[in-house]
């Protein structure tokens, strides 16, 4: 019987059809001196179905912490002692952001709250800053407001929300270990009717909260099948005060393997590294990631913590001959 990478070679690389649950545990399950070998091909596939670009975006938070869901890995719930207090960002920081974000060369811009939902007081603010963005910076907008009413979905449309972000976090099997709040098919219900609105879906997780590596093939298997325009994979990065914040962090190796994974799950995503990179990996890891699979990276700070300088990626995607994505190509 041939290898699992021989057999993602044809299936993933050749054909462009992403690996089930069970090839995925395989790639999950290789051995240390196997792994150059699963980065090379996610690598292939990701420039085989993606291309060379990765893509840049900058988040900021509108409304941070004082969430009132129980999530264990998040700092921004009220419900734990994390130090991450309710603080809202006025429209001309919003648009700041959103310049800073731009002047990077991003083409991304993820407006996030910490929040169940939307409420009336944050579409309205949406609304506002969504408006005051367009007037003055040339980038894509994107959102990431928790769970969605169908009312609030069209709005979104309607304002120019090109991107929605909505993330399942973990297998279906093991969410009700991680949050007790909302289910795992509410957030699946969301991402249905962005789907359906035609807004892009973003949608990913966290690795490293406890769950097995089956749950994490089931978690990719989940996500192939959601078939996300694109993917942000974090690695915990345990916060004091939140119920996981003794966990152990991913190891790098196993983080790569993931990485791996992902991509040979998911051939034609935009894979991105989102939180946790820099305490699983570091700056060696980056750039494995980046020859591994992962094809789009966000700049600067994250919601709660500090991320790499954005000139960091941006020299580093430079020395990697990786042009980042420009605008015009994406709208
Ligand atoms: S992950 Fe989102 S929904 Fe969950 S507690 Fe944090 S901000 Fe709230």
């Amino acid at each position: 019987m041939p290898d699992i990478l021989d057999r993602a070679r044809a299936q993933v690389l050749a054909d462009g059809t992403g690996l089930d649950e069970a090839g995925v545990l395989e790639v999950l399950r290789l051995p240390d001196d196997r792994l150059p070998a699963a980065l090379e091909l996610a690598h292939e596939v990701r420039m085989r179905w993606c291309g060379p670009e990765v893509e840049v975006e900058g988040i900021v938070s509108l409304k941070t912490g004082g969430c009132p869901e129980d999530c264990h890995f998040c700092s921004q719930s009220g419900l734990f002692t994390s130090p991450v207090r309710a603080v809202w960002l006025d429209i001309p920081a919003l648009v700041e952001a959103a310049r800073q974000t731009a002047a990077t060369g991003a083409t991304e811009f993820c407006i996030v709250a910490a929040v169940r939902g939307p409420d009336a007081r944050l579409m309205a603010q949406l609304r506002q800053g969504v408006a005051a963005i367009r007037a003055e910076v040339d980038i894509q907008i994107a959102a990431s407001l928790g769970m969605l009413t169908k009312e609030q979905v069209d709005e979104l449309v309607d304002l120019g929300v090109h991107r929605y972000n909505h993330n399942l976090e973990t297998a279906r099997s093991y969410f009700p270990q991680v949050v007790t709040t909302h289910t795992w098919e509410e957030r699946w219900e969301t991402l249905t009717m962005v789907r359906e609105s035609g807004m892009e879906v973003c949608c990913g997780g966290i690795l490293g909260l406890g769950e097995t590596l089956e749950q994490r093939a089931e978690f990719a298997a989940q996500l192939g099948e959601l078939a996300p325009h694109e993917v942000p994979l974090n690695f915990l990065n345990p916060r004091p005060g939140t119920p996981m914040g003794d966990r152990p962090v991913v190891e790098a190796r196993d983080a790569l393997r993931a990485i791996a994974a992902f991509r040979l799950a998911l051939p034609r995503t935009i894979l991105r590294y989102a939180g946790g990179r820099e305490i699983t990996l570091g700056d060696l890891g980056t750039r494995d990631g980046l020859l591994g699979g992962v094809n789009a990276v966000i700049v600067g700070n994250y919601l709660t913590t500090l991320g790499r300088p954005a000139q960091a990626d941006l020299d580093l995607l430079s020395d990697l001959k990786m042009p980042v994505k420009a605008l015009s190509s994406t709208l």
